[in-house]
């Protein structure tokens, strides 16, 4: 392990502030950012245009990588998981998912990254829940994520979604500061349209999203359309004071942004999947433009679940679609979302959770 600072937690302001103090030439600064962001270089001799001397200065205070190892596991359908080990041992997973037109050709190349090692939330229906929160990821270690895999596969990525493991508003600052990297600085990676932060309703955060300029697209995990049933499964719902305040917000953030909404949502067996639902769903997916994502349950009983986690059962495909067609006939837009990688282990946190697991168990 090194206590090293990793480089790419360094702003571009502060990446300029470095090389004024190591007395390094001024258009070292692009080279560097260059390096890191463009050419993904996850060490410092890489960086074959930094002279030996100047790159051994970089290595004295910095390290290029955040982990010390990592898995990857490829499925039938073309997505692949990542399970990274990071510097002080933890796991955390990212997935990388294409997607093709109805030609086969590939149309965007996203990245599913996470922000939390674990999570505090204990949604019912999600593995990551069932860890508890160990750790907030920095900047760099979420965009060494985007880097590795991009590496990795030789692929250039196109979109960014924040929907892996953790609550992503609850790590605003590090967050933040990835998304600023990755779309900032003389080599913009990404455009703030292709990268989307999803949440469960963490409400200042989306009040501090807002801010951001140009924004990010944003989703919101609903999963349902009543209190009731929402405070079941997901606890955040009753402690931020339910559905109302969290739509206004939402509301609020596409009048400030411009950006359409997301709106993702996991059809129970009888829990949520009624023709009510999908008229309630509907009239809120109506509120501004947005799409209703349908996601299929990805089953979490290898956590051997208990309370409602274990009462929670996936609709099948014939509920799935007759739902979907119901949001449509009330005026929403939605569809049922591809699921990726059911061949790997693909729940979120269900690669972490079985490893940290197997290594406790050895
Ligand atoms: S769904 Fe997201 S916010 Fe909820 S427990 Fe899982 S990782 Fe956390």
């Amino acid at each position: 392990m090194t206590n090293k600072l990793n480089i790419k937690d360094l702003s571009w302001e502060d990446l300029n502030t470095l090389t004024q103090q190591l007395e390094l030439p001024k258009f070292r600064a692009e080279q560097i950012w260059r390096g890191l962001y463009q050419h993904l270089a996850i060490s410092s001799e890489e960086m074959k245009l930094i002279p030996k001397v100047q790159r051994d200065l970089l290595d004295k205070n910095y390290r290029f990588n955040s982990f010390q190892s990592y898995k990857k596991f490829v499925s039938i359908d073309g997505s692949v998981k990542f399970l990274f080990e990071l510097w002080d041992g933890e796991k955390v997973e990212a997935v990388y998912m294409p997607w093709h037109d109805e030609e086969g050709k590939l149309e965007r190349a996203t990245i599913c990254v996470s922000s939390q090692i674990g999570c505090g939330l204990d949604c019912k229906f999600c593995a990551t829940g069932t860890m508890g929160l160990t750790r907030n990821l920095k900047a760099s270690e979420i965009i060494d994520q985007i880097i590795t895999c991009e590496k990795d596969l030789g692929i250039t990525l196109t979109n960014i979604v924040f929907m892996g493991m953790g609550e992503p508003l609850l790590n605003f600052n590090n967050v933040m500061k990835s998304i600023e990297n990755l779309s900032g600085g003389p080599f913009k990676k990404f455009r703030r349209k292709r990268i989307t932060v999803s949440t469960s309703g963490v409400i200042p955060g989306i009040r501090k999203l807002a801010e951001l300029q140009p924004p990010v697209k944003l989703a919101l995990s609903l999963h349902a359309t009543t209190n009731g049933a929402r405070d079941k499964i997901i606890p955040l719902n009753q402690k931020s004071g339910g559905l109302n305040p969290l739509l206004l917000e939402i509301e609020k953030y596409y009048r400030k942004t411009k950006m359409p909404l997301t709106y993702e949502y996991i059809p129970f067996k009888g829990l949520n999947d009624t023709e009510q639902d999908a008229k309630r769903l509907a009239k809120i997916a109506k509120r501004v433009p947005s799409r209703v994502n349908l996601i299929p349950f990805n089953d979490i009983s290898f956590t051997e679940p208990t309370g409602i986690s274990a009462s929670l059962r996936p609709v099948d495909d014939k509920k799935m679609n007759e739902f979907v067609n119901q949001i449509k006939s009330f005026g929403g837009v939605a569809i049922v979302r591809d699921t990726f990688g059911s061949d790997i282990d693909a729940a979120c946190g269900q690669l972490a959770l079985s490893e940290k697991e197997s290594t406790e168990n050895e």
